[in-house]
């Protein structure tokens, strides 16, 4: 006989499963017993239940989950394909099964929106422009390139609020857990009355059927027809950019019909092509929302260091500094160097208290906050807060920026760092370098350029 599920348990099960695509093993014990039963599907029939990897007409295999290929030779001991592309969110093999359940239409909701700021009249003509654009529902992309200051995140207030207004559902993903951890709590103000949940790797909140979802590029792999609205952000940024299985992953996440939102600082070669062919509106922004230029970098020719210490060109860039009463980021290229930093710094500076994050820190969000809420003068840090963490009325310092490491693109997304808030002094950029590569021409050419087009302040 069969065991009917309490209404309860149905809600739960419709809140857990909306909009998703989970393995079998990843769903609460009393719904896998249900879809054990042989009759499950006659009681609950829109519910999807497909193999983990299935065959294509050309006998290929694919992960149904992340839509990647999957060689012959990924088998277990056992003989069954797995797949590995998406093996960080749990293992997909032969053996599992993925259960997905179709979105239906989100509560219209009247004025979402309870933002009380304003946009600047750059800022909102652009806005009003993707707004636009959306609400004519001829293209299924559109790329927003404002440079690093912007205020992207409320240019695309309206859009948001026009789609929730609408009953759709809107995700807002982001390659990295530290920009999803940013963008949250301004979303959860700017829209006060919606339901909004944050998913990353770090994040343990249960999950719950939200309108507006701010997530990892990542998350959107347990996302299948979910979302009408899909934002992408820092989509030039590692590890969305030449990342197959993340662009299989939005797609799959958007509902069919459904439409995204690029938004860069320094967009990908790729996405500025189709948008010169016409295949994708560009709105571009230059102008930072103070008004006032991007800071071109000041050069100085110098070694980092010199024997045990920094060098002295360096060490009076920092006592300048400290005269100054600045606070200020230090960029290294990679964080296997940070502990000789911090001791070429206490070495340096013994009375003042340095502190250094990196991408595999565990305190990583505990520090950022921490700097963030003005606790410390300078933090060392590598390329993970090159983008998308605002800190305010700051300089920026890159030591041996003729690394490798730095590309002309995280030159100009380093820079973007200071002079974020609109009052105060304005931050000041320091490229600490042997050599004048070419990444460092390029990215103050790009800089100069920026800044002359937007005819800032
Ligand atoms: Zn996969």
């Amino acid at each position: 006989m069969t065991i009917l599920p309490t209404i309860a348990q149905c809600q739960d099960w419709w809140q857990l499963l909306l909009g998703r695509q989970l393995l079998q093993q990843e769903l609460p014990e009393d719904l896998q017993e249900f879809l054990q039963e042989p009759t499950w599907h006659s009681w609950w029939p829109e519910l999807v239940v497909t193999n983990g990897i299935e065959q294509n007409n050309s006998g290929e295999w694919f992960c149904q989950r992340c839509l990647m290929p999957v060689a012959p030779s990924q088998q277990l001991a056992t003989g069954a394909l797995y797949c590995t592309a998406c093996l960080a969110l749990g293992r997909v093999s032969q053996h599992d099964q993925l259960v997905s359940l179709p979105v239906d239409q989100a509560m219209a909701s009247a004025n979402p929106l309870t933002w009380s700021g304003k946009l600047t009249a750059q800022q909102a003509q652009v806005a009003n422009a993707i707004l636009t654009q959306y609400c004519d529902n001829t293209v299924s992309a559109q790329l927003l390139w404002a440079v690093t200051g912007a205020g992207k995140t409320e240019m695309i207030f309206p859009i948001i609020a026009a789609a929730l207004q609408g009953g759709q559902r809107v995700g807002l993903a982001a390659p990295r857990l530290d920009v999803c951890n940013e963008l949250y709590p301004r979303l959860q103000q700017a829209f006060g009355k919606t339901s909004l949940i944050l998913l990353h790797g770090q994040q343990h909140q249960p999950y719950y059927q939200a309108q507006l979802v701010v997530a990892t590029t990542h998350q959107l792999i347990r996302f299948k027809q979910a979302f009408d609205l899909l934002i992408i952000d820092e989509v030039d940024s590692f590890p969305f950019a030449g990342n197959p299985m993340l662009a299989n992953a939005v797609n799959k996440a958007l509902k069919v019909g459904g439409r995204r939102l690029y938004l860069s600082a320094t967009p990908p070669a790729s996405l500025q092509r189709q948008s010169q062919q016409g295949k994708l509106p560009l709105h571009y922004l230059p102008r930072r929302f103070h008004g006032r230029n991007l800071p071109v970098p000041q050069i100085l020719i110098t070694a980092s260091f010199k024997k045990k210490g920094f060098s002295n060109r360096v060490q009076q860039l920092f006592r300048y500094l400290l005269a100054e009463k600045r606070r200020w980021l230090v960029f290294v290229p990679q964080a296997a160097q940070l502990p000789r930093y911090q001791s070429a710094w206490q070495l340096a500076f013994p009375q003042i208290a340095v502190a250094t994050v990196h991408a595999k820190d565990p305190q990583r969000l505990a520090k950022v906050a921490a700097f963030r809420a003005n606790h410390g003068t300078v933090l060392f840090t590598t390329t993970i807060l090159e983008r998308g963490v605002t800190f305010n009325n700051i300089d920026v310092v890159i030591l041996t920026a003729d690394h490798q490491q730095f590309t002309a693109s995280n030159l100009v997304q380093i820079a973007g760092r200071a002079d974020r808030a609109s009052g105060g002094p304005i931050g000041q950029v320091y490229f600490c370098c042997n050599f004048y590569t070419r990444a460092i021409q390029q990215a103050c050419q790009q800089i100069k350029h920026l800044n002359h087009v937007s005819g800032g302040l």
